[in-house]
């Protein structure tokens, strides 16, 4: 099953990203621990033109440091958990 399709432009990502943020995701040294129902979607990034198609998980357990670098686990979901995804893929080399 396809999930929706999203374009990510800048002020989308940015704004993602920011709220993210305030809801306490991932910043330093980021390892998914856990991936639960995965489906495929297709996603644009800011270092590429157009979209690509991907598989990404509806939930994710993240293992981190916060920004004070205090070790942290947590599970996202959703859009937050797809950004997430997508940003740790970029850590790890990996552009979509
Ligand atoms: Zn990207």
């Amino acid at each position: 099953m396809r999930g929706p399709r999203r374009q990510y432009d800048w002020r989308a990502q940015t704004h993602h990203l920011r709220k993210g943020r305030q809801q306490g995701a991932p910043d330093v040294h980021p390892q998914i621990l856990e991936q639960v129902n995965a489906y495929q979607t297709s996603e644009g990034c800011l270092s590429l033109v157009g979209e690509r198609p991907c598989t990404r998980y509806r939930r994710i357990k993240v293992e981190y440091l916060d920004e004070n670098f205090v070790h942290r686990i947590k599970n996202f979901s959703g859009y937050t958990a797809e950004i997430i995804q997508h940003e740790i893929d970029h850590c790890q080399g990996i552009v979509i």
